[in-house]
């Protein structure tokens, strides 16, 4: 898994507080493929994810597990103190690195997400640490 926007920005995570949604991921894959969970229940991504995906996403590195399709994108959700109750969706990388400086505990929450089919899922999360 590429580790995107935290590595390109001079961030590490938190080893401590990676939690890696891997084995949830491929277990959802593995329903979906078995005909227990329909594509319309994992494709399902809120239209504002999607934009962010193709407007902010940095490249997955990897096809879409469900359609296939070359978009599938990563995107950074970061929260903590005075930041927006619904977090903030990072742009650049520099805002990564900025916001680990800050005061506080902000954890980074990453994201999948196909423009493409809706596809989404989290991949992993961690706290914030400067390097
Ligand atoms: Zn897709």
């Amino acid at each position: 898994m590429p580790d995107t926007v935290a590595a390109a920005s001079g961030v590490q995570p938190e080893p401590a507080s990676t939690v890696d949604y891997r084995l949830v991921r491929t277990h959802v894959l593995h329903r979906l493929k078995s005909g227990t969970r329909m594509a319309d229940d994992v494709c399902d991504a809120h239209p504002e994810l999607v934009r962010a995906g193709r407007e902010v996403g940095s490249a997955a590195g990897e096809p879409c597990p469900v359609c296939q399709g070359d978009q599938l994108a990563l995107v950074s959700y970061v929260f903590g103190p005075r930041l927006p109750a619904h977090g903030r969706c990072i742009s650049y990388p520099t805002e990564i690195a900025k916001l680990a400086r800050r005061k506080g505990r902000f954890t980074c929450y990453e994201v999948e997400v196909c423009p493409e089919c809706r596809w989404n899922h989290l991949r992993r999360s961690y706290v914030l640490q400067p390097c």
